[in-house]
């Protein structure tokens, strides 16, 4: 008896389930700020200048390069090179805006 007892406290254990992680509304399998070395192969895929408009930092000194979500990360959108873009500061802060 005191075999079963033990055998039940057992399967209890192993029937206790680890918490339910809490997420938002919206499940990424990445995280929403893109690593550096992915920020720099994103970079050079685009050949550092922003998909966009073209514009480059070797072209115009003082640009800055910024890495968007082509798929917003708010809609679901993963951090991964194929979901990344470069684009100059400009672009990147008018994209809502018409071009
Ligand atoms: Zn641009």
């Amino acid at each position: 008896m005191k075999a079963l007892e033990q055998f039940v406290a057992y399967a209890n254990a192993q029937d206790i389930r680890p918490p339910i992680p809490v997420e938002g509304s919206t499940k990424h399998k990445t995280s929403r700020d893109p690593s550096l070395r992915l920020r720099f192969r994103v970079m050079k895929r685009d050949n550092f200048s922003c998909r966009a408009c073209g514009a480059s930092p070797a072209l115009k000194p003082g640009l800055s390069l910024h890495i968007d979500h082509i798929k917003a990360w708010s809609l679901g959108g993963e951090t991964t090179e194929e979901n990344l873009q470069t684009l100059c500061e400009n672009c990147n802060l008018g994209k809502s805006n018409a071009l």
